[in-house]
């Protein structure tokens, strides 16, 4: 796929590299989500402390877009409330179908996953770390 070069730079800097990658110990959400149309697959676990992501890990196999996608979206939900996890998944789902203009100024490296619109048999890669994600906080929210 030909993506912008800085932004296939990065999608291939943490599949490479991923951050946050294994497991949290004693964490409070575990959720498996696979996408059966590419074989990706990925474990994500978190731990939730006064309504805040504190701890977040993801392992998992799969192509570059599911398990960079998983890498970025760790490193841009540790630390935020739920409510801002939330949100940033809400845009970065708008963004990735090409439902209209999101402003990307808050996302950082989310932004480089803008060109996957272009592209539908990959959105549900890109996808698939968030959707786990979006099960948890929901899980989580009693
Ligand atoms: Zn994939």
């Amino acid at each position: 796929m030909e993506l912008d070069n800085l932004y296939q730079e990065i999608i291939l800097e943490h599949y490479k590299h991923p951050r946050n990658h294994g497991a949290v110990t004693n964490a409070d959400v575990i959720i498996n989500g696979k996408n059966p149309f590419c074989g990706d697959e990925i474990v994500l676990s978190l731990k939730v402390k006064d309504n805040i992501v504190t701890e977040v890990a993801f392992e998992g196999h799969g192509c570059a877009i599911s398990q960079a996608s998983a890498s970025v979206m760790t490193e841009q939900i540790k630390g935020k409330s739920l409510q801002e996890a939330k949100q940033l998944f809400e845009q970065f789902t708008k963004m990735v179908k090409g439902e209209g203009d999101v402003d990307t100024e808050n996302m950082d490296e989310l932004a480089a996953f803008q060109g996957v619109c272009d592209y539908p048999t990959r959105v549900k890669c890109a996808l698939l770390s968030w959707n786990a994600l979006k099960k948890a906080l929901e899980g989580n929210q009693k």
